[in-house]
């Protein structure tokens, strides 16, 4: 299977890398956590691992134009993947895929599948969330606040979030076992509880910079005016992809630590 995984994943990875949707070092870590999620995660989780990765590459291609403006100014990363980006997305699935194989144990398997709903809940979220006609809200104060903020949520944005984890949760389907109604129910609430995490973590904790040249809010490290950048709010060194890592870790282990309690395997 593992051997299955890792052809899957070269030709995902290599196709995605010449399209421009991943950078080299993301095709590298695209294949290595395929290849755990394929050949370990019993078929379902590399399913889920494909549609996450497809729906959210279309969707970041998707009316790219008008989402540009709102977005070039304040996000870090274009729509070319990372390596970071790769595994703050995918990572903690393809742990969960390692820990289900070593144990056999059913709520790893919710936990990987639960894990991959948050990340597609959070990037529905941001990708829906950039054609909002009117501007997002700070996620705890309300305040108005610039379109591509971390940590601000629009009726758009949550509505895509939802549908984001529901997508991955109905997929699931497909491959129907003991307990499969609990098993979506728990991956979508897992799945937006993900997605929801990582805007309360982007609204606290995570690193806010102002450009030094310009006064704009930013998440790059050197804005696109050319001015440096400094860390006004948040804790230094904690950017999106840490955040990423968390919503999606804290989302896949919310889903099997429920999944523990009312199954029990
Ligand atoms: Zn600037």
């Amino acid at each position: 299977m593992l051997l299955i995984g890792f052809l899957i994943s070269l030709f995902v990875a290599y196709g995605a890398e010449r399209r421009g949707s991943l950078t080299q070092t993301g095709a590298l870590w695209a294949v290595i956590v395929g290849t755990l999620v394929f050949g370990l995660g019993d078929g379902i989780a590399g399913l889920a691992l494909i549609a996450f990765f497809l729906s959210s590459t279309a969707l970041g291609k998707y009316r790219r134009g008008e989402k540009a403006e709102a977005s070039e100014k304040i996000i870090e990363k274009g729509d070319r993947r990372d390596g970071l980006q790769v595994l703050s997305n995918g990572g903690p699935a393809a742990l969960f895929c390692v820990l289900y194989s070593l144990t056999g144990k059913t709520m790893y398997l919710v936990g990987a599948l639960a894990s991959l709903a948050a990340a597609n809940a959070d990037t529905w979220a941001t990708e829906i969330g950039l054609l909002s006609k009117s501007p997002p809200r700070h996620i705890l104060t309300l305040a108005e606040v610039p379109a591509g903020t971390s940590g601000a949520i629009s009726l758009t944005g949550t509505l895509g979030m939802v549908a984001g984890a529901l997508f991955v949760a109905l997929l699931t389907w497909l491959e129907p076992s003991q307990g499969t109604l609990l098993r979506t129910l728990l991956i979508t609430l897992g799945g937006i509880f993900g997605g929801w995490m990582d805007s309360v973590l982007g609204a606290t904790v995570q690193e806010k910079r102002h450009c030094i040249k310009c006064g704009e809010a930013t998440e790059q490290t050197r804005h696109v005016c050319g001015g440096a950048t400094l860390v006004t709010e948040g804790i230094a060194g904690i950017d999106n992809d840490t955040v990423n890592a968390l919503a999606t870790t804290l989302g896949g282990t919310a889903a099997a630590v429920a999944w523990h309690f009312l199954v029990g395997r």
